[in-house]
């Protein structure tokens, strides 16, 4: 029996991937030097395909870090010197919070409760905050924040604003312009096995790294700057999880040849199937309720009596969904939505829902 993986990361796998870790294989790609000609040309390969997938312009910087949990490090370490302000509604968006108070910063949040979103142009954000960050797609919970809504933060025009689009991307059709700090890792949207992580770091954000460089540790290795150091040169500081680099070109080739148009497209009809099941079913309700908020990539469910019985019997089937999260989870199902999941796996999944 095939399963078919509806979890929010890892998750299934995208449809070509197992071909290309073959085809690695074969070229020998784990043993290849880092510092070679070969290794390279992978990079250079990946950062442009991510370009022109994501839009991303040429003014920004496109960085590999571990993971995203290191991306929140990152972000904090090079571009807040003491102040950040983070939108808070579950456990990614607290990690987020929490890895700057660990890093002896001095954050401040604005928390709401599990389920619901933010109405960003009321809230009042202090002026001396340096960097503002958002969790796009709030994975525990199924809420996103509307690119309009992230967009609106343009009028503190002092502030750096870091997104976390790891469960979103490649869905969320971000402006870079408009941003300063995007990240995900690979493992969810990508479909790829984890361990990689893309940073998108605005000219805005490079400079903040500079200067506060001059005043105290940004970091070592994975500081902007020596990662800039080698990125220029097609390398990465460390050896890298040269695997990940090769499979996530190959990937974004595959989705580029789909058009990212259409993958987004079908994101939205798959979300629209699996929220119209949710929302006629007698007992088992989506968990957000304001239609704005609720998250086209990761679908949140409350499940009647506990979810527990129904993950089993799907599990079953084949049918691997994810539990709730945190204190969420015997009372919840989360079905990703992610681009390695088709209109017709989303079918039988409702059919067995
Ligand atoms: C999974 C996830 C992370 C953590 O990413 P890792 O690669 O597992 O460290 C961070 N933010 C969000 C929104 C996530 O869904």
């Amino acid at each position: 029996m095939r399963n078919i993986f509806f979890t929010p990361g890892p998750s299934q796998l995208y449809s070509t991937v197992k071909k290309y870790i073959r085809q690695a294989l074969r070229e020998d790609i784990p043993s290849i030097s880092h510092r070679g000609k070969k290794f390279q040309e992978i990079y250079e390969g990946t950062v442009s395909g991510l370009k022109s997938l994501l839009n991303i312009p040429d003014t920004h910087r496109v960085y590999f870090l571990s993971s995203g949990t290191e991306a929140m490090e990152r972000v904090i370490e090079n571009c807040v010197e003491t102040y950040s302000f983070h939108f808070v509604n579950g456990s990614f968006s607290k990690r987020f919070y929490k890895t700057a108070l660990e890093l002896r910063k001095k954050p401040q949040k604005y928390e709401v409760p599990l389920g619901e979103g933010f109405a960003i142009s009321e809230i009042t954000i202090p002026k001396y905050t340096e960097l503002i960050c958002l969790t796009q797609n709030e994975t525990s919970t199924g809420v996103q924040v509307p690119m309009d809504d992230v967009y609106a933060l343009k009028k503190h025009p002092t502030k750096l604003v870091a997104l976390d689009i790891v469960s979103s991307a490649p869905y969320v059709d971000v402006d870079y312009k408009k941003v300063d700090l995007v990240f995900f890792s690979v493992q969810k949207g990508f479909g790829l096995p984890a361990g990689l992580c893309v940073i998108i770091v605005s000219p805005k954000a490079f400079a903040k790294a500079k200067l506060l460089e001059e005043k105290r540790s940004i970091g070592s290795y994975h500081s902007f700057l020596s990662l800039e150091q080698y990125a220029v040169k097609n390398q990465t500081p460390e050896t890298p999880n040269v695997l990940a680099i090769y499979l996530l070109g190959k990937v974004i080739e595959d989705m580029k040849k789909l058009e990212i148009k259409k993958i987004r497209k079908e994101t939205e009809e798959k979300a629209r199937m699996l929220y119209d099941f949710f929302d006629k079913h007698p007992e088992n309700k989506p968990f957000v309720k304001e239609l704005t908020w609720r998250s086209r990539t990761v679908i949140v469910a409350d499940i009647d009596g506990g979810s527990k019985p129904l993950i089993e019997r799907l599990k079953k089937k084949g049918f691997v969904v994810g539990s709730g999260y945190g204190e969420l989870k015997e009372r919840q199902i989360r079905i990703a939505n992610f681009p390695a999941i088709s209109i017709q796996d989303v079918k039988k999944l409702i059919k067995n829902l």
